[in-house]
């Protein structure tokens, strides 16, 4: 089959390797569509220690099931699914205690390689956290499940209220994410805060309020303009910037919360005002990947059509021009861009 290989930061190729065979309880799948995500842009611009390379990469897929293993139940070759790239072992401590999101083994065996015209599954994302994808749903917008996730997990936690006045920190596809479940669930005022008008004109679209500001200082006054002087009930961060972290917690209201969605480059340090965390009660809260209940909960999401992931889609590319497309987020041009098998 023909796959994209990261050879080194900042080198793809696009070549002949070895199609993937199903062991016991895997599936191999026929990918339809995959999404780029800020992880690839990451590792493809300056590497990741759960990637070394030379490696397959994407993960973000939804495509049919090719070839299914000895074993597997409930899915035929043929069938149309959509998956995220994990799934938790089920029997270490974390996963007793309901919290499968930080199994031991989270990211040991993600999955890697939807840049290619096959993936292989391994048996415990098949058993846990692999869907059917109905007719209606479109492979695109079935290959949201991961990020979507996700976003359920940090917004299911929060336990937002319809009152809520919640801020938005960045721009971007999981920004975007967080305005469409935030709607969804009713709440009235959502704001983005972005510093180009250009890139948040797709949270105008969806609904948000949308605050530009590329001083911290102009960003807090007209969010305190926008919330009647009192500050934001809720904070989340989606940049994965140091700095932006410390500024957060000063858009929330005395009892807000703050969510620090965005993971930022490992070893790096922030400070807070110890006064405004304790005097004005403020609430951190760091959620991390998702749990099988939040893919269900995704799952219903997408495939009940509740929420609609295209305009998070800029544009359709085949998969041999995942360079260009590389090219162009670099560029900070475009939220997510589909690849798709070349027509034959
Ligand atoms: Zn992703
Ligand atoms: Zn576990």
């Amino acid at each position: 089959m023909l796959a994209h290989l990261l050879l080194e930061p900042g080198k793809i190729d696009y070549r002949e390797v070895e199609t993937p065979v199903p062991g016991p309880g895997e599936v191999v799948i026929r990918v339809a569509t995959a999404l780029t995500c800020g992880t690839d842009l990451k590792a493809f611009l300056r590497g990741h220690p759960k990637m070394p390379m030379p490696t397959l990469f994407g993960h973000e897929f939804a495509g049919d099931v090719a070839f299914a293993g000895k074993g597997v139940r409930g899915f035929r070759e043929g069938d149309a699914v959509m998956a995220v790239p994990t799934a938790p072992c089920r029997s270490c401590y974390y996963c007793r205690h309901g919290q499968e999101n930080l199994c031991v083994s989270i990211m040991d065996n993600m999955v890697l390689g939807a840049y290619a015209e096959y993936i292989r599954l391994p048996a415990a994302v098949v058993e846990t956290n692999m869907y059917s994808k109905t007719s209606e749903l479109a492979y695109t917008e079935a290959a949201l499940l991961e990020p979507l996730s996700c976003v359920v997990h940090a917004i299911e936690r929060l336990g937002v209220r319809p009152d809520d006045r919640v801020l938005i920190i960045g721009a971007g596809a999981i920004s975007l994410l967080h305005v469409l479940v935030l709607k969804h669930l009713g709440v009235e005022q959502v704001m983005v805060l972005g510093r180009r008008q250009y890139r948040a004109q797709s949270a105008v679209d969806l609904g948000a309020n949308v605050i530009l500001a590329c001083e911290p200082e102009n960003a807090a006054a007209q969010i305190l303009e926008a919330t009647a002087g009192v500050g934001a009930d809720v904070v989340i961060e989606c940049t994965g910037q140091p700095t932006v972290w410390e500024q957060a917690i000063h858009y929330a209201r005395r009892g807000g919360t703050v969510v620090l969605f965005g993971g930022c480059p490992s070893g790096t340090r922030v400070s807070f005002d110890t006064g405004r965390l304790h005097y004005d009660q403020i609430t951190l809260m760091s959620p991390f990947h998702f749990t099988p209940r939040d893919v269900r909960t995704a799952y219903r999401l997408l495939g009940e059509r509740r929420i609609d992931g295209r305009p998070l889609i800029t544009g359709t590319y085949a998969f041999p021009e995942l360079g260009e497309v590389l090219e162009l987020l670099q560029r900070g041009e475009g939220i997510k861009y589909a690849l798709v098998p070349p027509e034959a």
